[in-house]
């Protein structure tokens, strides 16, 4: 099987591919990126993934140069899926951008320098299971930095508050930052409180997932309500159902928070709804 990457200009075997000790993505993880989900060769929601990526790159000011822009890179993650034979089944594409290599100071590079882009395309198996059962979750603090907006590469206390879910059985830690649910480590939160659907209003405290905005518009479509308020800590006791969205984890009901049930244990109407309204989405969709 061919795993041919796409890195400072060359495509290349992955095991092949290098970047420089000194890469800014390296040692500070100064950089940004994006993940696609991809289904018989046919890429989801691109102009969304693309137009976070501008603005995830215009926040930490990065310039792309040359020729480079997310346009491009779709092209390049679409011929990485053929070279590697991923034009059939589940993929996802993986675009990385660091602010490239130079001697290490804080500061920005002067004069510029190239950013680094690097490109992956891999296998990708859903949740199948745990999508129809519904999984555990913990809470976590939410210890992050105030520009969550911004999908950059410094995931530290994603990657510890992951572990920790790991640790305890769970397949996501729910961030909470004064008293409030913001999203999840690689998620976000979506529950039910008194009937309403709610979630977190697009801030600078979480990712604008473009999983959350499809389903907005998917919820709309189906004339279900969505609130966007943030979900209270107080409130976590009341929530009849509890699930989260992104690009690699569809719909996924949570039914068990902290070791305790959420509403009955077991997958929501209004989950399972919106479960198969994002699955039918996805089959007959992408751009
Ligand atoms: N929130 C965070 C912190 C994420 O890292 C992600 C995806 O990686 C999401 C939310 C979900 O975003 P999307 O639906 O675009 O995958």
């Amino acid at each position: 099987m061919r795993d041919i990457v796409y890195v400072d200009g060359s495509f290349v075997p992955r095991t092949e591919a290098r970047v420089s000790v000194e890469d800014r993505g390296f040692v500070f993880g100064d950089g940004v990126y994006e993940v696609l989900r991809v289904i018989n060769g046919r890429l989801f929601a691109t102009r969304f993934h693309n137009a976070r990526l501008k603005r995830s790159l215009e926040g930490v000011r990065i310039s792309l140069g040359g020729s480079d822009s997310p346009e491009r890179f779709v092209e390049i993650g679409k011929q990485l899926l053929k070279e590697n034979g991923l034009l059939q089944g589940e993929a996802t594409l993986y675009m990385q951008v660091t602010r490239g290599t130079a001697t290490r100071a804080h500061n920005f590079p002067s004069p510029d320098v190239q950013p680094t882009v690097y490109i992956s395309a891999v296998r990708f198996t859903p949740y199948a299971d745990l999508a129809k059962t519904g999984a555990p979750a913990i809470s976590h603090p939410d210890l992050r930095w105030a520009r969550c907006d911004l999908k950059t590469l410094n995931l530290l206390p994603n990657v510890l508050a992951s572990q920790t879910a790991k640790e305890r059985g769970a397949f996501e830690a729910m961030l909470v930052r004064d008293g409030v649910v913001t999203e999840g480590t690689k998620t976000n939160f979506f529950g039910v409180v008194d009937g309403t659907l709610r979630t977190h209003p697009s801030d600078n405290h979480i990712l604008p997932g473009i999983t959350r905005s499809v389903l907005r518009d998917l919820a709309r479509e189906v004339n279900i309500d969505l609130n966007e308020t943030p979900i209270r800590s107080d409130e976590i006791p009341r929530l009849s159902e509890l699930f989260l969205t992104g690009t690699t984890t569809d719909v996924m009901p949570v039914v068990r928070l902290d070791d305790k049930l959420v509403g009955k244990g077991a997958p929501g109407e209004l989950t399972r709804k919106l479960q198969k309204v994002l699955a039918d989405s996805l089959a007959s969709g992408g751009d």
